[in-house]
Order: structure tokens, then sequence, then C-alpha cells
């Protein structure tokens, strides 16, 4: 839609990344006016598909529908409108002395492969799993709290920080030791406490150190990630984590129409270039070519320094606050390639894991523990480690609709 068509309503959107456009399908349904102003082309921000070479399309940035809550999939309808996700089975990892090891979504064929390389391992797994269970449990109901700041003495920040507080207690002494000890141990410290061979540690500990976040398995903070996989529930009818079909914006398309259906606008190719403020509060936005909308709600989708620092005018702000704006890190140790190949990798391990599974759609290539944290340390002094490690992902494997056969 052409720039001059955005007009002035309850609430504009500036962004249409998939949090942008969901704040957005929530308000229309909530009754408000809502206009998403999204300055790329397409809506989804890093939840998109892009078909780089013709006939082969990608998720050019993020891969994996992991997080995204059940209840949202649920309140937006969004399998009736396209959503359709397709459940990863396994995880491949080839190891240095020729095998390998599969982490499967089942528990059951997980134990059976930790019992392969050790069955001191395998009867630790059953008793990791029931924890990580129930830190999924202690995590899980925060996700949906609005964080309360904890230097404010308002009524509303007190209650906010009484309910988080009543939440904890209820925890029970075991497992909130068990959650200070997940948030604040590296996750190779933490699988140690159960699992004593070094491929169980890699494989199950992989993502706290391959995930994309600046950390390695050995950074104190990073065995939180390991409860990540379970935190969203797979066992509700939106179904479990996995490949999308279509690639990313079929989430993004699917919330986008969500919205529409109850008059959400939409318009792609329009950048913000301000967000207006009289007297402290948001009024509006200004694009780049000058125009103003009005709006009693601006929701910002951009990252918060982008938000701070080039939406709003800095000088409008707290000095602590911009401050506090300015030291948010962001930054990843993490690059992608996209390719087209003839077929899948082919060395004699993988023919070997693909007889037990079908399917190799996931692998990761780390072959040790040592192996990540050299090739972070490394990337920490801002090199690229010649031998890095890898995620693997094959979606055509599973969804012909990205690929020519
Ligand atoms: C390489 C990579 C891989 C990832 N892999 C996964 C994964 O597999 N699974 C997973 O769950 N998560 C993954 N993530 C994380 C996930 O993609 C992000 O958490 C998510 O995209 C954040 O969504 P968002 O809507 O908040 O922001 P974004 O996706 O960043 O969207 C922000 C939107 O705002 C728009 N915008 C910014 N400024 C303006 C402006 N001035 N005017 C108009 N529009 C503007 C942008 O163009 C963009 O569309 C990955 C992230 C990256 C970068």
């Amino acid at each position: 839609m052409a720039r001059s068509d955005a007009h002035d309503g309850d609430v504009v959107v500036a962004g249409g990344g998939h949090n942008g456009v969901t704040a957005a399908a929530y308000l229309v349904r909530a009754g408000r006016r809502v206009v998403v102003l999204e300055r790329r082309h397409v809506v989804g921000g890093a939840a998109v598909t892009e078909e780089l070479f013709p006939g082969f399309k990608y998720s050019v940035a993020s891969y994996v529908v992991s997080l995204l809550r059940p209840e949202i999939i649920r309140d937006l309808e969004l399998q009736r409108h396209g959503l359709e996700i397709l459940p990863l089975e396994s995880t491949f990892t080839p190891l240095p002395d020729g095998d390998y090891l599969m982490r499967w979504a089942d528990h059951d064929l997980t134990r059976r492969e930790i019992a392969r390389h050790s069955p001191h391992d395998a009867e630790a797994y059953d008793e990791f799993g029931q924890l990580m269970l129930q830190m999924a449990r202690a995590v899980k109901p925060i996700l949906g709290m609005v964080p309360p700041d904890p230097g404010s003495l308002h009524p509303r920040e007190l209650l906010r920080l009484g309910s988080l507080g009543r939440h904890m207690r209820n925890l029970g002494e075991k497992n909130l030791y068990a959650l200070v000890k997940l948030l604040t141990m590296s996750a190779y410290d933490y699988l140690s406490r159960w699992f004593e061979s070094e491929d169980a540690k890699l494989v199950l500990g992989f993502f706290a150190g391959g995930g994309g976040a600046n950390s390695s398995l050995k950074t104190p903070g990073s065995a939180y990630m390991l409860a990540r996989g379970i935190v969203r529930d797979g066992n509700t009818p939106a179904g479990p984590a996995g490949f999308m079909k279509g690639g990313m914006s079929t989430i993004s398309e699917a919330i986008r129409r969500s919205g529409e259906a109850y008059g959400m606008e939409v318009h792609t190719g329009v950048p913000v270039e301000r967000i207006l403020v009289d007297d402290g509060r948001a009024v509006g936005i200004r694009l780049a070519g000058g125009e103003e909308i009005c709006s009693k709600i601006v929701v910002a989708n951009a990252t918060a320094r982008t938000v701070f620092t080039k939406l709003i005018e800095p000088s409008l702000l707290p000095e602590d606050f911009n401050r506090d704006i300015r030291n948010i890190r962001c930054e990843s140790t993490v690059f992608r390639v996209n390719l087209v190949l003839k077929s899948l990798p082919d060395a004699p391990v993988f023919a070997q894991a693909a007889r037990e599974d079908g399917v190799l759609s996931q692998m990761t290539i780390a072959p040790s523990v040592a192996y990540m944290e050299r090739a972070h340390r490394i990337a920490q002094e801002g090199e690229i480690a010649a031998e890095p490690f890898l995620i693997v992902k094959v979606p055509s494997t599973v969804d012909p609709t990205l690929a020519p056969p």
C-alpha cells in the first residue's frame, strides 16, 4: 500500500516483525484501530522466507519454531490462517571416532542412544529429564508476566514484584535452588553434575554454546539454555516445535491474516523515522518522507537500542536510562550461509545414521566440547575460527514447498 494510505488510528505499530504483528493482532481483536508500518517489503522481521535463488526458498534468519507460545497459536487461530509445523524428530551429531550421537524429540529414544555411549548417563538422563520438566514448569508462568521494576515503589510494581515472589515461594525450596543453579551455572558444569561422558554433555549442551547467544558451554549463566527446548509445551493441540511449512514467513503471514480478518492495516515499504513525543507521551510517528500519523498508543517493534537512540530524541530521556540503553549487549558470534545442494552431505557415518532415522534434516558439527570452546575463544578475539561449529539444517527434506525435488 502506498505510504499516503496510512492514516491516524488508536494504535500505530512501528515495525512489522512477528512480535509487532502479534501485538497488533491482539489489539485489533480487543477493538482498537491498528496500523502496522514496516520498512521492508515483507512483514516478519527475522521470521521471513525469501527466494534467494529462483525456485529455492529459505528462512533467511530464524529457522525453527521453538518458543512461539501455544496460547498465541490458539488465540490468533494461526492454524486456520496457514500455520503448519513440521515436527523435528532428531538431531544428528557425528563424533570423531566414527560413531555418532542422535538426540531425539522422544525421551526414550535419546535415553537408548545415550546408553550406547554410557549406561551411567542413560540412568542420569531420566532424572535430568524430570528435573528439566520441573524447571520448565517453574519458568513458563514467568514468560507471561510483565517484568516488575525492582527499583520502583509504585503500587503496581510492588504488586508485580509480590506476584513474582509468591510464584518463587510456591516452587518449594528444592526446586528454587535447582532454578537458581540453572540460571547461574554454566551448561557444562550443570551437566557435569549428572553426566560423565563428554559426548553426552556436548550433545545435550550444544545449544547453550551454539544457539547464537554470545556464550560458550562453559560461560556462567549458560545453563538456562538447557531448559529452553522444553519451556514450550509441545503437547498442546498447537503441536511441537519444528520447521515451519513454507519457511518462517508462514508464521508472520498467518499472524498478519489473523489480524487483517479483524481490520488490522499493514503497510510495507514504510520506514518510521521518529516517534513523536508530547509532554512525555508518545503521540504518533513521523515517516521518512515527513508525513505524520497521530495515535493514542505507539508500539515500537524495533530493538530497544534503535527505539531509544534513533526513533525517540535521546535528549527527551533521562541520562541514566540512555546509558542503560547504550549498554545493552546484543552482539552474536553467528553467521549464516544458505546453500543449494544436489544431495544430502555424504559420509559413511551419515548413511549409517540415516538408516535409523530415515531423514537427516538436522545436524550439528561439533566433535567435542573442547572444539566448541576453542572456536568460541577465537570468535571472542574477533577472528573467524578455521574450525567453527555448525548447525546444519536441511528443511527441504521434510518440506517439498521449499525446493524442486
Ligand atoms: C540469525 C537468527 C536466527 C534465529 N533463529 C531463531 C530460531 O530458529 N527460532 C526462534 O524462535 N528464534 C530465532 N531467532 C530469534 C528471533 O528471530 C527473534 O527473537 C525475533 O525475530 C524477534 O522478533 P521481533 O518481531 O521482536 O523483531 P524483528 O524480527 O527484529 O522485527 C523488527 C521489525 O521492525 C522493522 N523495523 C525496524 N525499524 C523500523 C522502522 N524505523 N520503521 C519501520 N519498521 C522498522 C524491521 O524491519 C523488522 O521487520 C533468530 C534470530 C536471528 C537473527
